[in-house]
């Protein structure tokens, strides 16, 4: 691409970083901005630094959150006693969606990976192990991704707590084999939470 400004060729340049986008499609919307009001890219930078400084990781259960514990883990309503073990805060927002789960959640940053170099200690597990030891969790939901990834980080916590002697289950495939969370429309995630099936069950299938 041959610009005629060396201004437009950065902003080009740091728009097309983001996932998705190429260079054609970061012009496009490097000029759309050039067109509106200038409080309009003002707004945008603002609202992106905001988030990339302010934004927090709540301490209880690893979601993003504005607050140190946040509005799930916050609200008295919620039961602390049943935890549901997601990937990332997609698989939260996915399952809230839902309105069918009344429990808390757990978010572990990822799952096990060993082509991707992604080992236990990296994901948020050793802190589920520690609030499974505290005896606050009564009941695990295991809400994975059913890829071999997820299959495997679910056997791997559920070898760690297993002595524990909670209710664990994991949500119910009527999300195909292989989807991720996210993808999947509300009624059939909703129903998988509802008609969970016991986790020993799971591996024995
Ligand atoms: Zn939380």
């Amino acid at each position: 691409m041959d610009f005629s400004s060396k201004l437009l060729e950065n902003a080009v340049n740091e728009v097309s970083r983001l996932p998705g986008i190429g260079k054609r499609t970061a012009l496009r919307l490097v000029l759309y901005l050039l067109r509106q009001p200038a409080e309009h890219t003002q707004y945008l930078s603002e609202a992106l630094l905001h988030f990339r400084n302010d934004v927090k990781t709540c301490e209880n259960c690893h979601n993003i959150s504005d607050t140190t514990l946040c509005e799930i883990c916050n609200n008295s309503k919620r039961n602390p006693e049943i935890v549901c073990v997601v990937e990332d805060i997609r698989d939260v927002m996915a399952i809230e969606s839902t309105a069918q789960f009344n429990g808390v959640y757990h978010v572990l940053g990822g799952k096990i990976s060993p082509i991707e170099g992604i080992g236990p200690q990296k994901l948020q597990i050793d802190s589920l192990v520690e609030k499974v030891e505290k005896g606050v969790v009564k009941e695990i939901i295991f809400a994975l991704s059913s890829t071999m990834e997820g299959d495997t980080t679910n056997f791997y916590i559920f070898k760690q707590i297993e002595k524990y002697k909670l209710i664990t289950s994991t949500i119910a495939r009527g999300i195909s084999v292989g989807d991720e969370l996210e993808y999947a429309d509300e009624v059939t995630l909703g129903r998988s939470i509802v008609n969970r099936i016991p986790f020993e069950q799971s591996i024995k299938s």
